[in-house]
């Protein structure tokens, strides 16, 4: 699934026409509005709604151009649709794109045009925050659409995320270590986190609670600061953490951090963590593998988020207590993914495909 690493925009050959490119990436259906009024350009892709609707987040970011945008949020799109069904999620994969600075272009007449732009798609796209957009934005979006999530608790939302995402994050560490040392106890174990902002703390926190010895990393000095006297964490240099000598690495920060320099300096038997788009490319699945690196798929990690955003969407409405519960099966989605790489004899990677795959293709009408 080339598309969901890497990060950056792929770029498609030029001569490629918009639809061509529509139907390299398998996307469903495109739709685009401009509303000259507000400035708004959108583009939502809905890559799939063979397991629900096309459930994925919103991104406003200036773009270089139409196409760019394009690319990307088709690219984004299909990720999603590998994320919900990896994770059990009866949802799609879908993602929108506002082409523009937020900083400079956003406003409530922009993000009220929008809203009607997605409450026209009719339900087949649900949107919800991403890059450049905020929970104040889907709460706005909301007003005008019930075709949105990931608002706010007190109208109804599932709130911030992040909290669902590091208890997900905590619950595919328990599996690494199962997989790895046959026992799923935390205790004793060295975990070095790589970005502690708001999901990387509170896996520290959930890390020291079960006697966990945990070393955090981060740019921000006051951060790491903070948690090294409320938990007692070591602090290492953000620059040198991948070397570091620990049970696992979990990357919580950036994206491709684990590329063909980093990985033959790791000294860590597994790498599980949050941040997206882990692999700098497909190769370094392999590369992890033949470094005897044990590497828990980023995107079935870190799904923690979409399975809290899925709950919302449950008859009675979201509840806390059932969400945590949903999230911690990501224990159990990890376990699979390692026993399908064994079974077939492929990287975890590759495994965590196969089993979405598998998903969609058993969910397809004949
Ligand atoms: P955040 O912005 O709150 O935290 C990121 C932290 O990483 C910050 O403290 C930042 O200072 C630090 N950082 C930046 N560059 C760094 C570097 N080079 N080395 C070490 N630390 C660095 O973000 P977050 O919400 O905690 O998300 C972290 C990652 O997980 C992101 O990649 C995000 O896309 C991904 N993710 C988050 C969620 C969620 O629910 N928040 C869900 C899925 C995936």
């Amino acid at each position: 699934m080339a598309h969901e690493r890497g990060g950056g925009l792929v770029s498609a050959p030029s001569e490629l026409e918009l639809l061509d490119i529509a139907a390299e990436h398998g996307a469903e259906q495109v739709v685009m509005a401009a509303d000259d009024d507000t400035g708004l350009r959108a583009i939502v892709a809905i890559h799939s709604t063979v397991l629900g609707p096309g459930l994925g987040g919103t991104r406003f970011y200036p773009f270089a151009t139409e196409r760019d945008a394009l690319i990307d949020v088709l690219r984004l799109a299909r990720g999603m649709t590998y994320k919900h069904a990896a994770c059990g999620n009866d949802l799609g994969g879908g993602k929108a794109v506002i082409i523009g600075d937020p900083r400079v272009i956003r406003s409530d007449a922009l993000m009220t045009a929008y809203a009607r732009f997605v409450d026209r798609i009719g339900g087949r796209y649900l949107t919800a925050e991403d890059v450049g957009t905020t929970q104040a934005d889907m709460d706005l979006i909301r007003g005008i659409t019930p075709f949105v999530t990931g608002t706010s608790e007190s109208i109804g939302g599932s709130g911030d995320p992040s909290p669902a995402t590091a208890w997900g994050v905590f619950h595919a560490l328990r599996a690494v270590a199962e997989r790895r040392w046959g026992n799923a106890d935390l205790a004793g174990r060295h975990v070095a986190i790589a970005g502690v902002g708001k999901v990387g703390a509170a896996l520290a926190r959930h890390l020291a609670e079960v006697g966990c010895r945990v070393t955090v990393a981060d740019v921000r000095a006051d951060a790491t600061a903070a948690l090294a006297t409320e938990l007692g964490a070591q602090v290492a240099d953000p620059s040198i953490v991948h070397e570091i000598e620990c049970d696992i690495l979990s990357p919580c920060a950036l994206g491709a951090t684990l590329n063909e320099h980093t990985i033959p300096r790791l000294r860590c038997e597994a790498v599980c963590g949050c941040a997206n788009n882990q692999l700098a490319t497909d190769a370094d699945g392999e590369r992890l593998a033949a470094a005897g690196v044990l590497y828990a798929p980023d995107y079935v990690v870190n799904a923690g988020g979409v399975i809290n955003i899925a709950v919302e969407l449950e008859a009675g409405g979201y509840d806390h207590e059932r969400a945590l519960t949903r999230v911690a099966t990501i224990h159990d989605t990890v376990a699979r993914v390692f026993a399908t790489a064994d079974r077939e004899g492929i990287t975890p990677a590759a495994a965590a495909d196969h089993l979405a795959e598998e998903r969609l293709r058993t969910a397809q009408p004949s």
